[in-house]
């Protein structure tokens, strides 16, 4: 329906323009192109564009921003604005063909103008409804096509600069302090649009986590994975910042009054470590990026090489750098699309040859990614604890539309319920076997990105006055519930209960049958 309205809309700009003269045109395309830009989003995804979906396009890197545009998302979504953008074209030259052209101008433009504000009213209200309607009149102009989408993207363009100035001039006292005796070091590894029901450790019929599956059934003492951890949105740039920053994932701009993981533990003199495996320009300047300069040690792999392990080759040299306790964020391309494009050609275990299939080959190289951290910590005889989980999970074709990708529409569950896995190395292990059983003891209990900061925190026994909340703790026993909330395309925080998730996934018999390779069996 809001494809009709934008659409009629557009026809109906376009006939104004023509009646006003030639000049006027060149002031009705880039509305039109506008317009249709909207309306191809509305067609494809049945849902209306979002200011989270406009921040994460300019928040892209180059090689995102390509790899996006090959994909037959992208590719049907220009081709549909292209028709768009022609159609009035047209439909126009098909009325002077017909000789049913508008009336001489002169004789018509005060009626017609009158005419064209009624419809624009009438079409206002088949495109929106109830309480949406009564708020929308009660703002007034402002929170109309196309003004509302004109004043979501300036909000956009400088909420986020905005927010990022103020972060970044923030000074506020801590008085973090790490407990004598902790020798504990963190690595959080922050995965990319993994979600949990592609994961075997999860109960996927697929084979993507031989290493954590294994882990999970012979090294209790090493490893315990949480059964119900959602992520704070279903966008990066929502979600990331709610597990590195100490103000809740609800108020994007709270961001800028709450210190960062990283700022308390450089107070309590802890070592913080920065791994990328992205670039590090974006189009625009990413709330992430702004935080993730808190670290005392910035890696970033854009150096060429494409792979979330190529970045391990820093990792000896991090771990022997002397320092008794770190806290190193891995931030991963994980099962970021393009899936094909995340791992070596040697982990491509999944056939036929489908977007599926690559998506699952993606969610096993990050298996086999964090098999090697693994490895490398276990060499040392420094406590350390792996914590993996995900920014997001992703829509995988999940109602048989052909989108591949997250938070184009409201959200399915898939898109939220991501992994947190906690891998321990032998040396803490032994030392600290008391405190696994504890997280095991917590290990069925709801949790969300808002734990993570608190329980990354806890590990290294950095606590203050302030902030740090052993309530949200998983690895504390004063650890408890919390509500959770969904942060939604809007920038709205909804509790976990109240989100009416999209519910119509194809059955498996509408699925294409996906096999693991031989050469990646056994
Ligand atoms: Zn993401």
């Amino acid at each position: 329906m809001s494809a009709l309205v934008f659409y009629l809309y557009s026809f109906l700009l376009f006939t104004t323009f023509i009646i006003l003269g030639r000049y006027y045109l060149f002031l009705a395309i880039p509305s039109l192109v506008f317009s249709a830009l909207v309306t191809s989003y509305v067609v494809l995804t049945r849902s209306k564009i979002s200011l989270n979906v406009v921040a994460s396009v300019l928040e892209t890197d180059f090689r995102e921003a390509l790899e996006f545009t090959s994909s037959p998302f992208f590719i049907r979504y220009i081709l549909i604005s292209l028709s768009i953008i022609m159609s009035p074209y047209v439909l126009h030259r098909l009325m002077s063909l017909l000789k049913i052209a508008p009336l001489r101008k002169l004789q018509v433009r005060p009626l017609f103008i009158l005419i064209c504000l009624l419809t624009l009213t009438g079409f206002h209200h088949i495109d929106t409804s109830g309480n949406e309607r009564r708020t929308i009149n009660a703002a007034g102009i402002n929170n109309y096509f196309p003004v509302r989408e004109m004043i979501t993207l300036k909000r956009i363009l400088f909420e986020a600069s905005w927010v990022i100035n103020q972060y970044q001039n923030m000074s506020i006292p801590l008085d973090s302090e790490q407990n004598t005796g902790n020798d504990t070091s963190v690595i959080l590894v922050i995965g990319e649009a993994a979600r949990k029901s592609s994961m075997g450790l999860y109960g996927s019929k697929y084979d993507t986590t031989p290493y954590l599956s294994k882990l999970a059934n012979e090294s209790q003492e090493n490893f315990v994975h949480m059964s119900q951890m959602v992520s704070a949105s279903a966008t990066t740039r929502v979600s990331v910042p709610s597990m590195i920053s100490m103000s809740s994932a609800a108020r994007f701009s709270d961001v800028a009054h709450y210190p960062s993981i990283y700022r308390m533990a450089n107070t309590a003199g802890v070592e913080t470590v920065y791994l990328a495996s992205k670039a590090k320009n974006t189009f625009f300047e990413s709330v992430i990026n702004a935080i993730m300069q808190d670290n005392k040690v910035i890696i970033y792999n854009d150096n060429g090489s494409e792979y979330d392990g190529d970045v391990l080759d820093y990792l000896p040299e991090i771990i022997n750098d002397g320092s008794s306790s770190q806290l190193i964020t891995f931030q991963l391309a994980g099962s970021h699309y393009k899936y094909d494009a995340r791992y070596p050609p040697s982990h491509d275990c999944f056939e036929p040859a489908i977007e599926e299939a690559f998506y699952l080959n993606s969610i096993r190289y990050t298996d086999f990614v964090l098999s090697r951290l693994a490895q490398n910590v276990n060499q040392t005889e420094k406590p350390y604890v792996i914590i993996y989980t995900s920014d997001h999970g992703e829509y995988v074709n999940d109602e048989g539309d052909g989108i591949f990708g997250h938070g184009f529409k409201q959200f399915v569950k898939n898109e939220v319920e991501v992994p947190l896995v906690f891998i321990f190395n032998d040396a803490f292990a032994k030392k600290y076997q008391e405190l696994v059983d504890v997280v095991r003891l917590h290990s069925q209990i709801p949790v969300s990105h808002d734990n993570v900061s608190h329980t990354v925190l806890g590990l290294l026994g950095i606590s203050d006055s302030k902030y740090y909340s052993s309530s949200y703790d998983i690895t504390s026993e004063a650890f408890l519930e919390h509500e959770r909330f969904i942060v939604d395309m809007n920038m709205k925080d909804v509790p976990i209960e109240l989100y009416s998730f999209r519910q119509s996934p194809l059955s498996n018999s509408e699925r294409t049958e996906i096999k693991l390779k031989p050469h990646c069996s056994g």
